[in-house]
Parts: C-alpha cells; sequence; structure tokens
C-alpha cells in the first residue's frame, strides 16, 4: 500500500508553561495598516491574540512550543549518522547516502524561512554498523522509543552512541539524524517508517548524561522530485509542528493537501503553511495582521515564496481556533502551484496531532483539481486557493479576493462577523 507520509511517534514533555504574550507586538495590533516585512527584520514566535493557546503538552498548532524541543531560528545544529546492518549492508558510500539529503535539507530551510533558519548539519561519514540483522531490532511502522527494552529504537541508538563514544560531542547538537542504509526494512512505497523522537528525553543519554532526543530516523527512499523533505518533515517534528494528515490507519485524503509537507511530503516540491511560518519564528511582526476585532480589512498579501510583504492574515474564533488567509503561487519550493490564489484555512490548536488540525477549505470542491497527475498529492485540493472575484465564507468569517496588481500580490477584504 502506497502511504502518502511519514509517522511521528511525538513523546509528550510535562513541563508544560503558558504563553506569554508580548504587549508591543504588532501582530496582535489589527488595525496596524499594511506593513511590509524583511528578511532583514527578525522573525519572531507568535503572540497577541491571534497565538492560540496550546492545550497539549505534545506537538501542536499553538503558539507555544514546550520545553525540550528544538529552536528553529537561528543556527540550528545537526549530528548525522549513517547506520547499516549486517544482513543489509549499504551499497552505497557513506557520502553518497548523505547527499541524498545535504546540502538540500539546509537549503530547504534557508529559503523557506527566508533565511531566519541557518540549519547546519554535522555529518559522521561511516556507516556504523549494526551488531545484530536487521529483523532484530523488530521494526515496524509505529514502534515506540521504549529505553527499558533491548531492541526497536533504543537498541539502535545505545550501539549508535557506543560507535561514536569520544568523538562526537552531542550537548553541541540541536537535532540527531539517522540515515538508515536504504537496503534495510521494506520500500517506502510500501511502508513508511521514518519517526522523530521529539520533545522529552527518550530516556537514553550519551555517556555524559545528553539527553539523546529531537531525532530522526529516515528509513528507506521517498520518490519524487525532492525526496529529502522526508527529512524537512521529520526534523519539523522537533521543532514542534504537528502531522496534519490523518494517522490514525484509515485512508482519508489529506485535509491540507499539498500545501504543507506536514501533510504531503512525498511528490513535488511544496512548501509549509504561512501560519506554521510564524509559529516557527520565521514571520517578522509586520508580515502578520492579526484581525481579531469585528469589521472588514483589506490586506495586500504577497505570496509565500516572495520573502517580503505581508504574509498572513488570521482572524482568531476562539482561544484555541482561527481562520487563516495566505497567498501562494509558484516558487522555488513550491513547485506545483497551478492554481495562484489565496488559500484559506481552519487552525485548532485543539485537534490533535495527526487528527486534522488544519483544513483547508477548497474553492473549488467537486473539482478533480488541476494537478493531477501525481498519486501522491490530493489532486482535488490543488486548486483550492480563491482567485478575483470569489468568495469565501467559514466561521462567521468571508474573504473576498479583489485581484491582483502587477507585482503578483494580492488584495483581499477579510470581514469578521460581531
Ligand atoms: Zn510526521
Amino acid at each position: 500500500m502506497k502511504a502518502l507520509a511519514i509517522a511521528v511517534m511525538v513523546i509528550t514533555t510535562l513541563a508544560l508553561t503558558a504563553p506569554a504574550p508580548s504587549q508591543a507586538d504588532p501582530a496582535d495590533a489589527g488595525d496596524a495598516g499594511e506593513a511590509t516585512g524583511s528578511p532583514a527584520t527578525d522573525g519572531r514566535r507568535p503572540s497577541g491574540p491571534c497565538a492560540l493557546a496550546s492545550v497539549t503538552p505534545g506537538v501542536s498548532e499553538a503558539a507555544h512550543t514546550p520545553a525540550g524541543y528544538a529552536r528553529s531560528t537561528g543556527t540550528v545544529r545537526a549530528i548525522t549518522f549513517l547506520v547499516d546492518f549486517p544482513d543489509a549492508p549499504a551499497r552505497s558510500t557513506p557520502q553518497e547516502r548523505y547527499g541524498e539529503f545535504f546540502p538540500a535539507v539546509a537549503d530547504f530551510y534557508r529559503t523557506s524561512s527566508y533565511g531566519r533558519l541557518d540549519y547546519r548539519s554535522t555529518p559522521v561519514l561511516r556507516w556504523i554498523r549494526m551488531s545484530r540483522p536487521y529483523a532484530a531490532y523488530r521494526i515496524e511502522r509505529g514502534t515506540p522509543f521504549d529505553a527499558s527494552r533491548d531492541d526497536g529504537y533504543h537498541a539502535l541508538s545505545k550501539e549508535i552512541l557506543a560507535a561514536v563514544d569520544g568523538t562526537v560531542d552531542l550537548r553541541r547538537y540541536d537535532l540527531v539524524n539517522v540515515l538508515l542504509a536504504p537496503e534495510a526494512g521494506p520500500p517506502a512505497t510500501e511502508d513508511v517508517r521514518s519517526v522523530t523522537f521529539a520533545g522529552a528525553p527518550t530516556g537514553l543519554a550519551a555517556a555524559d548524561g545528553t539527553p539523546f532526543k529531537n531525532v530522526s530516523f529516515i528509513w528507506s527512499r521517498q520518490t519524487g522530485d525532492s525526496p529529502f523533505r522526508v527529512l524537512n518533515h521529520e526534523n519539523a517534528h522537533s521543532f514542534g509542528l504537528p502531522d496534519l494528515y490523518f494517522t490514525g490507519g484509515v485512508r482519508q485524503k489529506t485535509p491540507v493537501g499539498h500545501w504543507d509537507l506536514m501533510d504531503e511530503d512525498w511528490g513535488p516540491s511544496n512548501d509549509f503553511l504561512a501560519w506554521h511560518k510564524w509559529k516557527l519564528g520565521w514571520l517578522a511582526p509586520g508580515q502578520v495582521h492579526c484581525l481579531n476585532a469585528p469589521g472588514r480589512r483589506e490586506l495586500t498579501l504577497t505570496p509565500t515564496s516572495v520573502p517580503d510583504g505581508t504574509k498572513l492574515a488570521v482572524v482568531p474564533l476562539s482561544a484555541t481556533r482561527a481562520v487563516t488567509v495566505e497567498a501562494r503561487a509558484p516558487g522555488p519550493l513550491d513547485h506545483v502551484v497551478c492554481r495562484p490564489g489565496v488559500l484559506v484555512s481552519t487552525v485548532a490548536t485543539d485537534v490533535a496531532s495527526g487528527a486534522g488540525p488544519v483544513r483547508t477549505l477548497d474553492a473549488t470542491p467537486g473539482s478533480h483539481g488541476c494537478h493531477t497527475s501525481d498519486p501522491n498529492l490530493n489532486a482535488g485540493l490543488s486548486d483550492a486557493p480563491y482567485v478575483a472575484g470569489e468568495r469565501c465564507a467559514v466561521a462567521g468569517v468571508t474573504v473576498e479576493v479583489l485581484g491582483t496588481d502587477a507585482a503578483g500580490r494580492w488584495r483581499v477584504a477579510v470581514t469578521r462577523g460581531a
């Protein structure tokens, strides 16, 4: 069975603090007028009335990411290990396997974050051979990291740490990547196993006591024009992002489609939702408009693929729910936007990772979509954006697309009822 996206085993943390809104954040100034952000301006994590509250101690769409996750701005350092098995020895060199992901993963984050995330990977460029055959570790989709067991990810990780003991100082790294030899286990087209253990410690520590956590294991090879994106997806869990696709085992259409790689990281390249960029600290306060007062507001949105300008309008519906508005057009990371326009989504922090915390509205319900040639994406949502003259009404919020200007920006009017 072909799977669309990657599983995550989210380890929850018990320490949860409430978000502390900044008092002078322009993002909460709903009537601040047009503002133009710039990559030169520091991004900032959400605050103000549009920064939705946390109701779970794990990954969610909330503004606040609990302690224990990795930072997602500035210089973020990853250590990358390569692992194979005595019965599944790697046929490629460590450099070749590493080259499937780097520098592409770092480049992706640099572009998507408008230069605000400087991702640096340090590889240990040798195959670390496990002591037992692949099957002895009993790893399947959904296998947890269980520090009480002598198999699974705990056993693999113990052997990795033993192999590099004295040569790698884990304290220097925010993320750990483990690239398994693609010869081990089934092809990704049959069983998706890549997984991240994010947030709280896994129960395993290096000899010096440094917790082994925020670790992503990448199995097999994905297809498409940028298969490295599986690691961008997995690392994003360590930054606090949830899965948008339904993880319950029942095959359901992806609720956001190809508009975010936490929903679909297969197939052609795609970027993150503007909401996720805000959560990760990649937008300057002036690039986000929080429409928390009743009335009609006109805004000019620049597409996600363009670094400057207003990227996101948010209409809060409650402490945990909001409507988001952004513009999408073809760009360096958005390869197959076939109906450029204004994307409207609903976000819920009280809906768990893997249960559909974000839903994208479809401007053309019932259509087959405009990108129908790739089975890895939800074609029906490929033409989801609203175009000039169209209007979207959801949860008491109306979004009208007024048109585009010569610079490719989208004029919208957002009306919120009393
Ligand atoms: Zn995931």
